[in-house]
């Protein structure tokens, strides 16, 4: 039968979250403080253990820092387009430059101004709102004689409804 065990006692001690502007060496200074006050004040203590949790995000737009591995880099359902290469960012425009330039990479094909979706043809995306997703089709004006409208949010409140040439100060 299930027997039930209980061990690993402790208890966790969190920093007011009043500081949390401060940087990552100041926080640890204050662990460090918290660590010598509890010890200067609680007996029977075995061991005190700093822990933090690390994430990461885009310097740029704030989303979750995501990259594409070596076979995404080299798929056409993943990549922006043939220059990606492993470990390019897929959140933004300016992360990718930034990558790009690093590497001396060709940039993204700036004439690009919305995406299709292949398997959902009446899914149109502007630049802002197709960027990063994999698998869609980039197009250039040249591919859209007509304009479009940017379908990001459709049917709701927050449908982008942008033309998506007007964007781009009427790139031709
Ligand atoms: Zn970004
Ligand atoms: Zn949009």
């Amino acid at each position: 039968m299930k027997k039930t065990i209980r061990e690993d006692y402790r208890i966790e001690i969190t920093p007011a979250t009043w500081r949390d502007g401060l940087s990552h060496e100041q926080m640890r200074e204050l662990l460090v403080e918290l660590e010598k006050s509890v010890r200067r004040h609680v007996d029977g203590l075995d061991g005190v253990t700093q822990r933090w949790t690390t994430r990461y995000e885009c310097s740029h737009c704030g989303l979750e820092w995501e990259v594409l591995t070596a076979w995404q880099a080299k798929g056409e359902r993943y990549r922006q387009d043939e220059h990606s290469a492993e470990g390019e960012p897929v959140c933004c425009d300016k992360a990718i430059a930034e990558f790009r330039a690093e590497r001396g990479l060709p940039l993204l094909d700036e004439d690009v101004v919305a995406y299709r979706n292949p398997d959902r043809p009446d899914v149109l995306l502007c630049r802002e709102h197709g960027m990063g997703w994999a698998g869609l089709r980039p197009l250039t004006s040249e591919d859209l004689p007509d304009g479009g409208i940017c379908t990001y949010g459709r049917p709701s409140e927050s449908e982008c409804g942008r033309d998506v040439l007007a964007e781009t100060g009427g790139a031709s």
